[in-house]
């Protein structure tokens, strides 16, 4: 099949497929830069792991940092975007870890309070979901249920953070 490799060239693909086989007797696709056959182009890389196997673990370890710090990164930013649904979420393993979810609690109400939250802070002004009586207080420990839920502005939040 000619041309196929300008075809792929010419939509902008990464891949081509000719049906035909190479030179190794592989039929599989090819990279469309070079024309490289896949599968020559993994056994070469393959055995190039086999021969170099301290190079190979010492980029694996780099590449893993990397990806680590972009992660890392991406979840720095994501909290900074979606500090409700960081709450919600950080509520949530609070809860868990307290182990005050009951299986009763409903979760679809829970994360009603959330989006609420998150509606009422488009305003400008940031709202809470605060539990009424808290997972882990002195005389009571409430739980992470929609009964216990209300929302708040962040300083009558504090306030009362304060008072407790
Ligand atoms: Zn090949």
């Amino acid at each position: 099949m000619k041309g196929a490799r300008e075809l792929a060239k010419q939509e902008g693909l990464k891949h081509y497929f000719t049906g035909l086989p190479c030179k190794h007797g592989h039929i599989d696709k090819r990279q469309t830069s070079d024309g490289t056959c896949m599968a020559c182009s993994r056994e070469k890389s393959a055995k190039w792991t086999l021969l170099n196997r301290e190079k190979y673990l010492e980029l694996k370890a780099v590449s893993n940092d990397k990806r680590k710090h972009k992660n890392q990164a991406y979840a720095r930013m994501w909290r900074q975007t979606n500090p409700e649904k960081k709450n919600a979420i950080e509520a949530n393993r609070r809860a868990s870890k307290l182990q005050r979810t009951p299986v009763w609690g409903n979760h679809s109400n829970i994360k009603m309070f959330y989006e609420v939250a998150e509606v009422l802070s488009r305003g400008g002004v940031l709202f809470h979901v605060d539990h009424i009586i808290p997972l882990k207080g002195k005389e009571a420990s409430g739980f992470h249920v929609e009964n216990n839920l209300q929302v708040l502005p962040w300083h009558q939040n504090l306030r009362k953070g304060n008072r407790l």
